[in-house]
């Protein structure tokens, strides 16, 4: 599980935790006696999802993103790199280039993962692995606890190919997966993850019918092991609803839940049987909330969900409050460099928290960040002082 809460407790962030909490405890006893808001300290996201282009080669069949894709809207290079400034001026510890679109199709890929890690940022990256040569010109210049996860979700060329549609007519797993033991002689700190979205019959993207492939997750896992991945990474189809939040429903297929999680259960066993032993077959916090049947557990949220401060994400359409409604009007705090002025950022970022009602707009959303908000909400309702010495020891993990 990702332990969030843990995180902000690390000594490098707790202190930005601090301010937001305090922030928040003094916003509310102004609203209570009717007196004006404060402003909110000088802070920015401690993280952000960076979507660097909507480009995409690839037309997958169960893609989450793909009503946002291949639009007009570019960042302006000069001033991403200002906004990315201001914020690491202001608390931002780390980025992860997603997308949205393929990161690696921004024409400035390499010179931008060289940029921030100027600034002394953590960086990951999650990629289609079409561009295996642009990853490993990148990677001399990641340091360890940065991470790069391909999105792969197949063992076989057949499967790849049918589920992802990629745009050149040769594209191969085999060929992505040759590049890993380059990338990984280039620069032996960076960790290389193969992500695989578990489909079964049954899923759809609107009218698109989806593409099976959860009999090959033991192959999946060889084929990483083999390939020098350091993990595998397993995870549940999610899908947008009418409203465009991003939702893991596996009530559609109710009747069949127990059988596919009996098949997932026993092909991550038989995956870990497979594999090396210093090779890591991982499942998602959603998948093992699935398994678990504990998922709708993570869809009650507070009314103000707090990581809208901690974590937003910033794509050529917009500044957006969460991964989960990325590309969604009413979770958009304002335009692609909100942050080149930090106090218009700081002001929306206010304004989204007091506007945007998580309890309602999240109900649907299996929420990583649940017991995270639940935590901080705790805080920001208690009258308890908050200590000033950070309750956690430093992991130097900054990624939410
Ligand atoms: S409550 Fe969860 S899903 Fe909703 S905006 Fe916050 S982090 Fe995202």
């Amino acid at each position: 599980m990702h332990d969030f809460a843990q995180k902000l407790q690390q000594p490098s962030l707790w202190p930005k935790v601090l301010d937001y909490v305090q922030w928040q405890r003094s916003a509310r006893a102004a609203a209570a006696a009717g007196q004006p808001a404060p402003d909110m300290p000088d802070l920015a996201p401690l993280s952000v999802n960076l979507d660097l282009t909507t480009a995409c080669n690839y037309k997958c069949d169960h893609c989450i993103d793909w009503d946002i894709l291949n639009s007009k809207e570019k960042h302006e290079d000069d001033q991403l790199r200002a906004s990315i400034e201001r914020m690491a001026a202001r608390g931002l510890r780390s980025v992860i280039l997603i997308g949205g679109g393929e990161p690696t199709l921004y024409p400035g890929f390499v010179p931008f993962v060289q940029f921030l890690k100027g600034l002394g940022l953590a960086v990951a990256v999650v990629s289609n692995g079409s561009r295996g040569d642009r990853l490993l010109q990148a990677a001399p210049f990641f340091t360890t606890g940065d991470w790069v996860r391909l999105s792969l979700d197949s063992g076989s060329n057949d499967v790849f190919r049918r589920m992802h549609n990629p745009s050149s007519a040769t594209l191969t797993l085999d060929e992505i997966c040759s590049w890993i033991p380059k990338i990984k002689a280039a620069n032996p700190a960076l960790q290389l993850g193969f992500s695989f979205v578990i489909t079964w019959k049954g899923g759809s993207r609107g009218a698109v019918k989806i593409i099976e492939n959860i009999h090959e997750m033991v192959m999946a896992a060889k084929r990483a092991s083999d390939a020098r991945f350091d993990y595998i990474s397993f995870k549940p189809f999610l899908e947008r609803q009418a409203d465009g939040a991003e939702v893991m429903d596996p009530a559609k297929t109710e009747s069949e839940l127990q059988a596919v999680v009996a098949r997932i259960q026993q092909n991550l066993a038989d995956a870990r049987a497979a594999v090396r032993p210093d090779f890591r077959v991982l499942a998602s916090t959603n998948l093992r909330v699935l398994m678990a049947g504990t998922w709708r557990d993570y869809t009650t949220q507070p009314k103000v969900c707090h990581m809208q401060m901690l974590r937003q994400v910033l794509t050529p359409l917009g500044t957006f409050n969460c991964p989960a409604h990325r590309g969604v009007g009413k979770a958009m705090l304002g335009g692609k460099e909100l942050w080149a002025v930090p106090a218009a950022a700081q002001h929306a970022t206010a304004q989204i928290l007091g506007g945007f009602d998580a309890s309602h707009e999240c109900r649907e959303v299996t929420c990583l960040y649940n017991s995270t908000n639940w935590w901080l909400e705790e805080m920001v309702g208690s009258n308890a002082p908050l200590p000033q010495q950070a309750p956690a020891n430093e992991q130097q993990d900054w990624f939410l």
